[in-house]
């Protein structure tokens, strides 16, 4: 078998194509396998347009398609593509090649692999590891994700998530709306206000979801995307999950946590340094030096530790088997909160009052966890799903390469495309 015969085997070439040449350029390292179409690939050719039957045309200059390395060196695919014209309506066009990719420089195969790269590290690494431009890659991304996401389907989708993340630091947003029941991200774009909810029902509707099929849509406190909700999803009950009333209570003793550092005295302000990783966290999850710092701080008698202890209650409450259990406990809770609040000078609990008015204002949607909870665990993985997207799109400022990231790794498209 010659190398040519050999190559065209792994190819996987069929009878309409051949290797014609194969050949190791040493100065570049690249191995070059020079493709032709057979005369018997001009019986089976039909036109895009009509289906007539065609003849050739001419050929086009020489093309080069990165393919997958041979052992460790790079290989390329070169070919003078045949163009076709149409016997029937004259229409002359470029014969599509069955190796090659959605972008014009890569094969099928490379891309596959190139995919699987993507998914596991930043793209500039991807570059270093592939030796080709992180511009040709982005490009290639966007053809394979534009295409996938254009086809899928979103008629299921009932319970959604919402959540915001941070571009750059107090800049921009993205909001990222989840399907909570198939966990996967369904649309991403700029913004967190009224509007955001317009354009994402807009997405929905082009994927053959609707509207009025939401009948549970999760989210944080913020009062424009609740408007939004109300304005566009009359069947929707809003849920305020959990890992944001949490979240929302975490930042509130760190509030209490630096009044004190301001007003208190020198040992609360020594106690206190560099300690608000400590009142973030959950007791289980401290490390064996943190909880003896903490158990040191708690014996001080600190408001900060006050706090803390009252945003674990608030945590405790979560475990409530109903939510007529936890209805009384947050009443209880909101009483206790009120009543430490006045025992105390200085207005220092204040950030923990806003903390009980906002959970009296939104007893509601915050009581739908108990009938919700289950589908909501996906909300509080998305965190995480954004620092590595972050990691990923390291370097490349524009949204658009977030939310393709996003895409590539939570939205469960079919990739390849295509
Ligand atoms: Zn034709």
């Amino acid at each position: 078998m010659t190398p040519e015969a050999l190559f065209h085997e792994l190819l996987g070439l069929g009878l309409n194509w051949e290797v014609t040449e194969s050949r190791f350029e040493p100065a570049s390292g690249t191995v070059f396998l020079d493709i032709r179409e057979r005369p018997s690939f001009w019986e089976s050719a039909r036109c895009p347009q009509d289906g007539g039957p065609v003849f050739c045309y001419d050929h086009t200059d020489v093309l080069n398609w990165r393919h997958l390395n041979v052992f460790q060196h790079r290989c390329e695919i070169s070919c003078r593509l045949p163009r076709g014209k149409c016997r029937q309506c004259g229409h002359v066009f470029r014969v599509r090649p069955p190796w090659e990719g959605l972008s014009i420089h890569f094969t099928k195969e490379f891309e596959a692999f190139a995919l699987l790269l993507m998914r596991e590290m930043p793209m500039a690494k991807v570059a270093e590891v592939t030796q080709e431009s992180d511009m040709r890659l982005w490009r290639m991304l966007f053809k394979h994700v534009d295409g996938a996401y254009s086809q899928a389907d979103f008629s299921n989708v009932c319970c959604v998530g919402v959540d915001e993340m941070g571009v750059r630091k107090g800049q921009h947003y993205l909001s990222v709306f989840a399907d909570l029941v198939a966990k996967r991200v369904i649309f991403a774009t700029e913004g967190h206000d009224k509007e955001t909810w317009s354009v994402f029902i807009q997405a929905l509707e082009a994927h053959h979801g609707h509207r009025h099929a939401l009948t549970q849509v999760s989210m944080d406190m913020s009062a424009a995307y609740q408007q939004g909700v109300k304005e566009n999803c009359r069947n929707a009950q809003v849920v305020f999950d959990k890992f944001h009333v949490l979240a929302n209570a975490s930042q509130r003793v760190d509030q209490v946590r630096r009044a004190e550092v301001r007003l208190g005295g020198a040992e609360a302000r020594e106690s206190l340094r560099r300690s608000q990783w400590l009142w973030r966290k959950n007791p289980e999850n401290l490390s064996p030096e943190e909880q003896v710092r903490l158990a040191r701080i708690q014996t001080k008698n600190l408001y900060t530790a006050k706090a803390y202890q009252m945003r674990l209650v608030l945590q405790d409450i979560y475990r409530s088997a109903s939510a007529s259990v936890a209805k009384g406990r947050f009443k209880i809770w909101c009483r206790w909160v009120r009543w430490v609040a006045r025992l105390y000078k200085a207005g220092i609990f204040s950030p923990m009052l806003k903390v009980a008015q906002m959970v009296q204002d939104h007893l509601a949607g915050i009581l739908a966890h108990w009938r919700w909870g289950l589908t909501n665990a996906f909300m509080e993985g998305l965190n995480s799903v954004f620092s590595a997207v972050k990691r990923k799109a390291r370097g490349y400022r524009s949204t658009v390469y977030l939310i393709t990231i996003l895409y590539l790794v939570a939205g469960k498209l079919r990739l390849p495309h295509a």
